[in-house]
């Protein structure tokens, strides 16, 4: 359980290694294929527990998967998590990560929203911070839960 995350809801982007390719059936949303290199996934949790709660689903493997990430998290390692407290920005991050990242299947976790997609692919790590350059001048700050580091 990553404490240091909390119980405060918000906007979190998970970033997880992939180091083989896989072919992976996403519910009825159609096959992805996993490349070897890195995804990043945007969404929020504003439920009981907040983005501490939510974290701690991803980083196991879920038996019954209900969210499209479930589907794939088998063949994914969660390296880190980046966090908003309190803020909704998870259509924002989609939108700055879609120009920064491609996007391997559509509607990946936007079955509620206009996004194309919430799930990026990139062969490079990718540098969150400076996409967000522009954002951090005029909004609050992200914070980094490096959960385990190996593959960075
Ligand atoms: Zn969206």
């Amino acid at each position: 359980m990553p404490a240091v995350i909390g119980k405060r809801p918000g906007t979190y982007l998970l970033i997880f290694a992939c180091q083989q390719v896989a072919a992976v059936q996403v519910g009825r949303l159609g096959k992805i294929e996993l490349q070897p290199g890195y995804y990043c996934y945007a969404g929020s949790a504003f439920g009981p527990g907040g983005i501490g709660a939510r974290v701690a689903h991803h980083e196991k493997i879920s038996q019954k998967p209900h969210w499209h990430l479930d589907y794939v998290r088998p063949q994914l390692q969660l390296i880190s998590v980046w966090y908003q407290h309190d803020v909704h920005k998870e259509h924002h991050w989609a939108n700055i990560l879609s120009a920064n990242m491609t996007a391997p299947l559509a509607g990946f976790g936007a079955s509620d929203c206009d996004c194309a997609t919430h799930f990026f692919y990139s062969a490079k790590l990718p540098d969150i911070p400076s996409y967000a350059v522009e954002w951090h001048n005029t909004q609050q700050s992200i914070n980094q839960h490096i959960i385990y580091n190996e593959f960075g």
